[in-house]
């Protein structure tokens, strides 16, 4: 869970125009179809009523976007935060149409969000806030309609709520309508590791193009959290060097490299990486600024951007988080060689794991943990060696390469269903 307040690009939903406007115009299709991609087909705005501990009634802006439809039914998260917006969440639909094209996964782009400070209700009145979103957008989620997940500030049991809410209106239990759900309830383990797993791998991927490998590369992780700690973990595990890693207090620092698990259990026991002892203290700014092989942004958006993108010495950075490089510092890292794996690519961990948990709730059946992680393993492997392949043919940066495939796929989908 994010601790501290997110940066944002000043409009989500700008940035993320301009880039679909990139793709268009790079694959040479009509304006028409960047007219149709801008919009969202539906947004669900709700007013949530949540009656408090203290017997007052609160309400709560919330919303859902449906971006596009053409590859399946919607699928991505839904975040609760005090920096919810609805250009926000149009904005996050639209990347989850693109990842989920990319991946070749069978959804469509959805994301959603209520307007809310988790950290000041009580579990009470976060059961009786999650219900009633659900409650209230329940007639356009479904198995085969929209599957909401887990995003910033909710997390398995708010997947649990979810389930049970809609199945009670149901009338049978409806495993589908949401993954990132215990496992109790259908879920699965890897869906912890999974976003984290795929960083590693497509790290890896990557470096066996352009760095000759990832044995003994120099590794920084930005935002030690569920993504960051587990690419680090892997990282390290696969033989790179992980000398830096940071949270919001800050960061550390040591050229012998760290052992990620050693300070997971820091961070777990001290509240914070930079009490981890054996290793010097640096801020978050310094280590953007490493002179590293791999450098994995993984905490929130915006960090890597006009003001500090010259200074940046990494050979390549790869995207943990969602958007943590804005277009401006895109085009300055371009032109200074320095490559950017996109986060629709590189964290579509999450959503494969997603969508492997929702095909085990459809058939009814229990795949193994360890038949999970390789299946997600090859997928990983699959959309990353695409990817990789298109842009080295291509000559532009990787986010383009890989939005391009993407719009590319959701076009001709739309084509032969007859919509454009
Ligand atoms: P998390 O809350 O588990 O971890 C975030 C980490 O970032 C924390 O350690 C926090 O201290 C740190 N952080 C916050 N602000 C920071 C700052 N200014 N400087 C340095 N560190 C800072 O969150 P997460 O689930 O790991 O998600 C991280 C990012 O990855 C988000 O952008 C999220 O949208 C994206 N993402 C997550 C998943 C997933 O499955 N968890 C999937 C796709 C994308």
């Amino acid at each position: 869970m994010l601790e501290s307040q997110e940066l944002k690009p000043q409009n989500p939903y700008e940035e993320a125009v301009n880039q679909l406007k990139a793709a268009v115009n790079f694959l040479g299709l009509e304006e028409y179809i960047f007219e149709v991609l801008k919009q969202p087909e539906r947004v669900i705005q709700v007013g949530i009523k949540v009656k408090m501990d203290n017997g007052k009634v609160a309400t709560y802006l919330g919303w859902r976007s449906q971006h596009n439809s053409a590859l399946g039914p919607y699928k991505g998260g839904i975040r609760f935060s005090l920096n919810v917006s609805v250009e926000e969440v149009i904005a996050l639909s639209m990347w989850m149409t693109w990842k989920n094209a990319l991946a070749e996964l069978p959804y469509g782009g959805g994301k959603g969000g209520v307007k809310v400070d988790p950290s000041k209700l009580s579990q009470g009145e976060l059961e009786k806030l999650s219900r009633n979103y659900f409650r209230a957008i329940s007639e356009f989620v479904g198995v085969d309609k929209d599957i909401p997940a887990p995003d910033v500030y909710t997390n398995s049991q708010t997947m649990a709520w979810f389930f049970d809410e809609y199945s009670n209106k149901l009338g049978y239990p409806s495993f589908g309508v949401v993954t990132g759900k215990p496992k109790v309830l259908g879920g699965l383990d890897i869906r912890t590791i999974s976003t984290g797993l795929g960083v590693a791998i497509t790290s890896k991927e990557v470096a066996s193009v352009l760095l000759n490998g990832i044995e003994g590369k120099t590794i920084a992780v930005q935002g030690y959290g569920n993504v960051g700690y587990y690419a680090a973990k892997f990282l390290s595990e696969m033989g790179a060097k992980v000398v830096a890693v940071s949270d919001s207090l800050g960061g550390i620092y040591n050229e012998r490299g760290l052992n990620p698990d050693e300070v997971e259990k820091t961070k777990k026991e001290r509240g914070s990486v930079i009490n981890y002892s054996e290793a010097k203290k640096i801020s978050n700014d310094e280590l953007l600024e490493l002179k590293v092989d791999l450098l994995l942004p993984c905490a929130i958006e915006g960090v890597i951007n006009k003001e500090n993108a010259r200074r940046i010495k990494a050979k390549v950075i790869v995207e943990g988080a969602n958007g943590p490089v804005t277009t401006e510092a895109d085009k300055i890292l371009w032109n200074n060689g320095i490559v950017v794996v996109p986060d629709i690519l590189a964290n579509s961990g999450g959503v494969i794991a997603s969508h492997i948990e929702w095909v085990n709730n459809r058939v009814g059946e229990w795949l193994s943990e360890e038949e999970a992680q390789e299946r997600l393993k090859l997928k990983i492997v699959n959309s990353t060696r695409k990817v990789v392949d298109f842009w080295k043919k291509s000559n532009v940066d990787m986010r383009l390469a890989a939005y391009s495939l993407a719009v590319k796929r959701v076009v001709e989908a739309m084509k032969i269903r007859g919509w454009i």
